[in-house]
């Protein structure tokens, strides 16, 4: 066994899950799971402050999955997320790590999808539900009993479920298990509608808080980049190519994330290799000391093996995946800079590890500006730039030593010195595409289509109303919903008419409303996803300036 995996090993866990995490190339536990995976699996209730790309997911589910009996075919945990994309993610890391368990089977439940199945699969005996809890009250609606057997809770991100409005759902919920169960909550934040919530429903538990100390990074320039997870690659190999590096590091969370991305380099020509703690330690040395003398320009390692790497050379650090807390942010980008030189780090965030970034920016006490890919333009300008580096040291040598030949080649073939000069040029450069229509051919990803989540609209530059009301739609935020109503400006109709409206009639928080839109012959509302369809039928003979609202679900597509 590596030493690694000690880390995980010194939990006791079940050897299925130790198994199951191991294959997952997870190294070492993070602050977080250190900390809570040994409170949890001693039963106790927990509150924990942490936030997404903490790996607060795994700090619950493993002690969860230690703690209850496959053999037992009915609901023992329950885990209570505020939007079903978070739902999805949390039942599918519940499914990685249960993967070696078995007779272990989770199901996620939340508005949207058929309430039949759902209910199905947790009489049918799955041991872990992960549930809204707007579509987990409808079921409590028809079956009271439904979690009578739960003896394990977890609330997760539990600020944002009070900020969607569940309370009043969690209430029923509560009530709907047994009180012997153990409650663990996580919560990015404690405000006082949290702390009243864990003195009523919680026993006596223990808190864990990663500290996070004020630390100051000089002499690094800092950037982020908002991107999907699925588009990581693509938009590292976009960097590339206008960040002007000498040495680079990449940081990722896991072996085969070192790898896939050092392979997918290495495919685009770039002299890459991969760092992880499988890797024997000579070996490592030896792609070490490349990187030190230029065999190696780029290294994609998880931070357990690119501990102690001092590398003058390097001049960028890319944090392609999100480190755990703001000091491993700090220890990371720390890889450059070094000896008083400056450095560059740039950090890829998707759209549900902002809040991560603000921590970043808090604990640092410096703001880390946000960039977008480079265009073609730019990419153009890069590759150019390239080229007239590597041929304008040659100029002078060579019109000497191959002067004659190409005269003789240009009499030869019959053609001008720019023609061949040209064909010359494309020998050389591979192929690569030098042109801006070819560039633009050539990429995945164009700069604006990194995700923008929740952005307000800018108020500027706005197109007139024809071309407004033809606009395609800003993009959802996680966990709403877009309704639409035919009343508009045309009907006298204002965004704070169909608020006060949806406020009252539908009784929810105003942060649980999000954009309105409110065009000539329609208007858009953003609304929460879990128990739409119940807030639809409670509006169904609301009326807004005299006008029957009729709120509809609206399709993008
Ligand atoms: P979370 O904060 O739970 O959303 O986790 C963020 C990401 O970190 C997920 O992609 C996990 O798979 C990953 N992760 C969690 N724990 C570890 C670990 N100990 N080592 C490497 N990756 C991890």
């Amino acid at each position: 066994m590596t030493q690694e995996i000690g880390g995980f090993a010194a939990f006791n866990l079940n050897p299925n899950i130790l198994a199951a995490v191991t294959a997952t190339g997870y190294e070492e536990p993070s602050a977080i799971q250190q900390q809570s995976i040994p409170i949890i699996m001693a039963g106790h209730d927990m509150i924990g402050q942490a936030q997404t790309g903490t790996g607060k997911t795994a700090a619950f589910a493993l002690p969860i999955l230690h703690r209850i009996d496959p053999a037992k075919r009915e609901p023992q945990a329950l885990i209570l997320a505020p939007t079903r994309e978070l739902a999805l993610q949390v039942a599918t890391a519940f499914e990685t790590y249960a993967k070696q368990m078995p007779g272990v089977t989770v199901v996620a439940v939340y508005g949207g999808a058929p309430m039949g199945p759902q209910l199905k699969a947790i009489r049918n005996g799955a041991q872990i539900v992960v549930a809204t809890p707007g579509r987990l009250c409808d079921h409590l609606r028809r079956d009271e009993k439904v979690l009578a057997t739960v003896n394990h809770l977890v609330l997760d991100e539990a600020d944002e479920m009070l900020k969607l409005g569940f309370m009043d759902d969690l209430e029923v919920i509560f009530k709907a298990l047994p009180a012997t169960r153990q409650t663990v909550l996580f919560s990015a934040t404690l405000p006082q509608s949290i702390r009243a919530i864990a003195e009523r429903h919680l026993r006596d538990p223990q808190h864990v808080k990663i500290q996070t100390k004020t630390q100051t990074v000089t002499a690094i320039e800092q950037a982020h980049l908002l991107v999907h997870a699925d588009q990581k690659t693509s938009a590292v190999l976009s960097l590339l190519e206008v960040e002007d590096f000498d040495a680079l590091i990449m940081f990722v969370r896991t072996k085969q994330a070192t790898l896939d991305l050092a392979s997918a380099l290495e495919a685009k020509g770039y002299k890459a290799a991969a760092l992880n703690g499988d890797i024997a330690q000579n070996q490592r040395e030896r792609v070490i000391d490349s990187l030190k003398d230029g065999r190696l320009d780029i290294v994609v390692a998880t931070d357990v093996a690119a501990r102690g790497l001092d590398v003058p050379r390097i001049t960028h650090v890319f944090n392609v995946d999100m480190p755990y807390d703001p000091e491993s942010y700090v220890h990371r980008i720390g890889r450059t800079g070094r000896a008083g030189r400056e450095g560059r780090a740039l950090l890829l965030v998707t759209p549900r590890e902002r809040r991560m970034l603000q921590v970043i920016e808090r604990v640092t006490g410096q703001k880390v500006a946000e960039v977008r890919l480079p265009d073609a333009q730019a990419v153009l300008d890069a590759r150019i730039k390239k080229l007239t580096n590597s041929l304008s040291p040659l100029v002078a040598e060579a019109e000497s030593t191959h002067g004659d030949l190409l005269d003789r080649l240009t009499a030869d073939i019959g053609c001008s010195p720019r023609a061949l000069a040209a064909a010359l040029l494309c020998k050389a450069t591979n192929g690569q595409a030098l042109t801006l229509a070819a560039i633009e051919k050539e990429r995945p990803l164009v700069p604006n289509n990194a995700p923008r989540g929740d952005r307000p609209e800018r108020s500027g530059d706005r197109p007139e109303r024809s071309d407004r009301e033809r606009r395609a739609p800003v993009p959802l935020a996680e966990g709403r919903a877009r309704c639409r109503t035919a009343l508009g400006a045309r009907d006298g109709i204002a965004a704070k008419n169909l608020l006060g409206a949806i406020l009252n009639e539908g009784g929810l928080a105003r942060e649980a409303i999000g954009r309105i839109q409110v065009r000539d012959s329609f208007s858009l509302v953003e609304l929460p996803e879990d128990g739409l369809e119940r807030l639809l039928t409670k509006l169904k003979d609301t009326r807004v300036a005299g006008k029957q609202l009729k709120l509809r679900r609206y399709r993008e597509d």
